[in-house]
């Protein structure tokens, strides 16, 4: 797998690097390249510009700022799971950081391109070679999904591990682009970056970019990321749990449960949610909400192991995750 001829341009600022991707039509921001790299040696992106936002400042931001922790979206995985701030105030988002690939990705790979990461499936996360044996499904311009025959709609997995407990958490990232002459940015929650669609999975517009994450400090805030992979030193999620709670009077309080690598976006288990809010910790409603939380779940054959044993993991998390954030073990 050799990499294609690179057009990569070094952009000095943030507002050059916007510039740069609405001047050039097909450009992409490259941060850490630990995806965007692979999926070009693989032949799966077209060959555009690559706009390097290695080099920018104001995309390393690490700091509270008001009442929110701030993370440029290119400060690496490696700093937010090493990050005394991050682990006490937000421990689910340092546990998935720090679970997140292995130790010398997580030095290259940064927060932003975690968030942006292209949702993943054994039949297109392969070689040129590999895939030319199948012909093209639907995420390479082919008619129908390999995955799940017969569907008109790409399945393919979201594995990104920050996401989740990030929204869990009530994040909001900022969005910016280059508009009239200057830099425009909205600020929207995390949730709404994914569109639940494996061909189209973010509301991106192509020349838009990433720039800060905003976690809200909350006194009180318990949380947890738990993930089931084949490999704990380097493997992707096959299944993602992020709890997150205030427990007043062992009560659980604004609860939220969001679950990873089971759809082509993380999704909030409601269900969950609804049947634990104001409720008292016990065994049986930890598993009656178990319950909900795998019913909830439709992954599909894409990963490795069985749509059914994924489900089924997500319930254990969910009940370790809970079961420690209450009880300590
Ligand atoms: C062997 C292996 C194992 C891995 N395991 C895991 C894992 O367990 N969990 C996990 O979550 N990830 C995993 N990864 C994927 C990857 O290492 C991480 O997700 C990493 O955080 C990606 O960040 P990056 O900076 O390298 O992104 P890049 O590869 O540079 O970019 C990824 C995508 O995001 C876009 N992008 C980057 N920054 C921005 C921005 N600021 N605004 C808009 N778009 C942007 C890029 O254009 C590209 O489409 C693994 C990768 C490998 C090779």
């Amino acid at each position: 797998m050799i990499l294609p001829e690179l057009d990569v341009r070094t952009p000095a600022s943030l507002s050059d690097a916007l510039q740069m991707m609405a001047e050039f039509p097909g450009a992409r921001p490259l941060a850490g390249g630990t995806d965007l790299l692979v999926l070009l040696k693989q032949r799966l992106l077209p060959v555009g510009p690559l706009i390097d936002l290695g080099r920018l400042a104001e995309l390393e931001t690490l700091g509270t700022v008001g009442e929110n922790l701030v993370i440029g979206a290119g400060v690496t995985l490696c700093e937010v799971g090493e990050n005394t701030l991050v682990r006490n105030l937000f421990p689910a988002l340092s546990e998935a950081a720090a679970a997140a690939a292995g130790p010398n990705l997580r030095n290259m790979g940064t927060i932003g391109g975690n968030l942006c990461l292209f949702p993943r499936c054994l039949y297109y996360n392969q070689s040129r070679f590999w895939r030319s044996t199948l012909g093209n499904c639907l995420k390479t311009g082919g008619e129908s999904c390999f995955a799940v025959p017969g569907s008109l709609r790409c399945y393919a997995c979201f594995s990104a591990d920050c996401p989740p407990p990030l929204i869990a958490l009530g994040a909001k990232v900022s969005v910016a682009r280059w508009c009239d002459g200057q830099v425009g940015s909205r600020l929207i929650p995390l949730e709404d970056l994914y569109r639940n669609d494996g061909v189209r999975p973010l509301t991106l517009n192509p020349d838009e970019l990433v720039t800060a994450i905003y976690l809200p400090v909350r006194e009180g805030l318990r949380s947890a990321y738990g993930k089931y992979r084949r490999r704990a030193s380097i493997d992707f999620p096959l299944a993602g749990v992020a709890v997150s709670f205030v427990l007043e009077e062992n009560r659980f309080k604004d609860i939220v449960v969001v679950l990873g690598a089971m759809a082509s976006a993380p999704i909030m288990a409601r269900e969950a949610m609804t049947l634990l809010e104001g409720r008292e910790y016990g065994k049986e409603v930890l598993e009656a909400a178990a319950e909900q939380v795998a019913r909830g779940t439709h992954p599909v054959r894409n990963q490795p192991g069985s749509p059914e044993h994924r489900r089924h993991m997500t319930r254990i998390l969910f009940r370790r995750m809970v079961a420690k954030l209450v009880t300590g073990d």
